[in-house]
């Protein structure tokens, strides 16, 4: 009998199984496959980071702590996790986009850098385009720099965090689908593909698999979607313009937004994606195929005339899959049914930045009863039949 089981040890649950353990608890973190892995919602090397928040002022001591939590992680382990590159955000005179289901995303970004006293400019699209030659903005486009924001090595957050909750004692157990929850007064049981695991309390952090998993009312306020992640080669000439770029957004019209980062593996490329919902799709259907009209569209709409030196054939892509709600806020409560239960799903396309203090708060919320940063803004009675 376990105290914890994490279905699940994606960037919530890893982060999760991490902190329990750090605090001594008899701990056991499942997944059906070997994390990180290519299946879900957290691979593709980087993922963008930043203290100031656009999806609302809510997240913000997430982003905060989960930076502190980076650093110490990286220093326990000697790798560093978090690049602290500086982030450029840019809205276009055209405005009127939406990120992450944030209509006022750059007006909401430097208001809670304001309220929360993050480092930042605000530029004019004159001072960012001398700022940033790569980014070809319009004198009237507005932008907001912050130098603590960059991006974290997404695969290595995962394997950090699972290594170090092994270290402190913590069971894993991988390759191991869990087919079914039963509740019991005072335990639950998982059915697995091998032996069953009962546990006291059971978070269940199972991402694009929270519907099937959980099922009513779960599954009708939880959408999954297809994402593309691609990367674009650099221009020869414009190569040393390139080195050590920010990390950026870039909203330029209704519902015309994308992002982008550099490629670790290969710093002659650069890292871009919509970031708008893509196709609904189930998670083991998702189709991992890339239509070559997908590369010439995300080069044609976003890239083309915005970002300067990038080459226009893609050099490959990857699917990914965000998990989002109705208001594209996360859900971290407890079930509706069964009070030892805790139901993590913080995706939307903006959960991993968040994901190292979600651990932190879910470990708190288990252990005591109550976590240091307020999660009353995710629970799952907001969201009214
Ligand atoms: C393309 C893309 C770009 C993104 N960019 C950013 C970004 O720049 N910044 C940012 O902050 N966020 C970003 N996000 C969001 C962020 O990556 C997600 O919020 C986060 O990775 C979600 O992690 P998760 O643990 O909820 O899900 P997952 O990582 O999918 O983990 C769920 C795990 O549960 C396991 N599981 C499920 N069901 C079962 C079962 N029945 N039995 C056993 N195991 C099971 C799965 O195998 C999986 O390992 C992006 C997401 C995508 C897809």
């Amino acid at each position: 009998m376990y105290d914890v089981a994490v279905l699940g040890l994606g960037a919530m649950g890893a982060a999760t199984l991490y902190q329990l353990a750090k605090r001594g608890i008899n701990a056991i973190g499942i997944d059906q496959f070997n994390p990180p892995h290519t299946n879900g919602s957290t691979h593709g090397e980087t993922r963008l980071t930043r203290c100031a928040i656009g999806e609302g002022h809510q997240y913000v001591p997430f982003a905060i702590r989960s930076h502190e939590i980076w650093k110490e992680l990286g220093n326990e382990t000697g790798e560093q996790l978090l690049f602290e590159t500086g982030a450029l955000m840019i809205e276009s005179a055209l405005g009127g986009g939406s990120v992450h289901g944030s209509a006022n995303f750059l007006d909401t970004t430097i208001s809670t850098a304001k309220q929360f006293n993050i480092a930042h400019e605000v530029l004019s699209g004159q001072q960012a385009r001398q700022r940033f030659p790569n980014f070809a903005t319009n004198d009237q486009d507005k932008a907001y720099y912050e130098p603590g924001a960059g991006y974290l090595k997404v695969e290595e957050c995962v394997s950090a965090q699972l290594n170090r909750a092994v270290e402190l004692g913590a069971d894993l157990l991988i390759d191991t689908k869990v087919h079914s929850i039963s509740h019991a007064n005072e335990h639950v049981e998982l059915a697995t593909s091998s032996n069953p695991i009962h546990a006291k309390k059971l978070v269940v952090c199972a991402g694009p698999w929270v519907k099937e998993l959980l099922g009513a009312p779960y599954d009708t306020k939880l959408t999954t979607t297809r994402q593309v992640l691609h990367w674009y080669p650099i221009a020869q000439n414009a190569m040393q313009e390139w080195k050590d770029h920010p990390v950026f957004i870039w909203i330029h019209g209704e519902g015309e937004g994308y992002y982008g980062l550099p490629s670790l593996d290969d710093p002659t490329l650069i890292k871009v994606a919509n970031a708008n919902y893509g196709e609904p799709s189930a998670p083991d259907n998702v189709n991992r195929d890339i239509d070559p009209k997908e590369q010439t569209e995300m080069f044609d709409v976003h890239l083309k005339g915005r970002l300067m030196g990038i080459k226009p054939q893609a050099h490959k892509s990857v699917t990914c899959i965000y998990t989002v709600t109705p208001d594209s806020d996360f859900i971290l409560d407890w079930h509706m049914d069964h009070k030892n239960t805790f139901v993590v799903s913080a995706c939307s396309g903006h959960g991993f930045k968040h994901s190292a203090a979600i651990g932190e708060a879910v470990a708190q919320q288990l252990i005591d009863g109550t976590s240091t940063i307020d999660i009353s803004a995710f629970n799952m009675t907001r969201f009214k039949d």
